[in-house]
């Protein structure tokens, strides 16, 4: 089942690509696992999906440690943290996590900087952006994303990679795309200004709902969980 929906997710993606004009390459699935056991994971990356979403630290953790040993030699996954992340949990997610989707405070990105070991490559870190002020109350304000983004690229132990944002349910596909094109202008905005070390290369937008909509918008990175993995209850 895992392997089927995992090809009728890439097939939507394909597709929505082609509708938008662009290449079907320039998106990235992340496989978004959380609540569901190492066994799911284990079946969609023997179909060759290698980028895990978790929300849960705890739970992340767990797979993330379990994994290595029941894969094949040679295959390693890439783990995002994409759940919020409170003061006590950052040394967890800075030891076991290669991507940080949801970083919305700097004390937050100061903490992981300084907790990610020296013999692991630098963080990779998406600052989630509230971009409707929609009732998940996490995300920086828009206005404030340039300002984090400019002191999260001096920690030296983290690489900032882009913007992630989580819009409200939209009614139809028009009011879905409005919403995501708001996040990707204020990733063009950013970028733009030239006030960053290195253009963000990363707009993780789109999830089983409205993957679609977030690709004609110019996301690079869908995250899908529902779609791949079935209901959670
Ligand atoms: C759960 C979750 C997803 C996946 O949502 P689906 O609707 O199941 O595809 C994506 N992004 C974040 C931040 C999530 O918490």
């Amino acid at each position: 089942m895992i392997v089927r929906n995992l090809q009728l997710v890439r097939d939507r993606i394909t597709t929505a690509c082609m509708a938008a004009g662009r290449q079907p390459d320039s998106v990235r699935l992340l496989a978004v696992s959380k609540t569901f056991g190492v066994d799911a994971v284990l079946q969609a990356a023997t179909d060759g999906q290698r980028s895990f979403g978790e929300n849960y630290i705890a739970e992340g953790v767990e797979k993330i440690t379990a994994l290595p040993s029941l894969l094949p030699a040679g295959v390693s996954l890439e783990w995002h943290c994409i759940g919020p992340v409170q003061s006590n949990k950052t040394r967890l997610v800075a030891e076991h996590f290669d991507w940080v989707q949801s970083v919305d405070r700097l004390k937050i990105a100061q903490r992981l900087s300084e907790q990610r070991p020296a013999g692991l490559a630098p963080l990779q870190i998406c600052i989630q952006v509230n971009i409707d002020g929609g009732a998940s109350k996490s995300g920086v304000a828009p206005a404030d994303a340039l300002a984090l983004a400019q002191e999260v690229s001096k920690l030296p132990r983290l690489q900032l990679r882009g913007l992630m944002a989580i819009p409200e349910p939209a009614p139809d596909f028009i009011a879905a795309c409005a919403v995501h094109q708001r996040v990707r202008e204020l990733f063009d905005q950013i970028n733009r200004a030239g006030t960053l070390p290195a253009a963000m290369d990363t707009l993780s937008l789109g999830m089983t709902a409205d993957l679609e909509a977030a690709i004609q918008a110019g996301s690079t990175m869908v995250r899908v969980g529902t779609a791949i993995f079935g209901g959670r209850s």
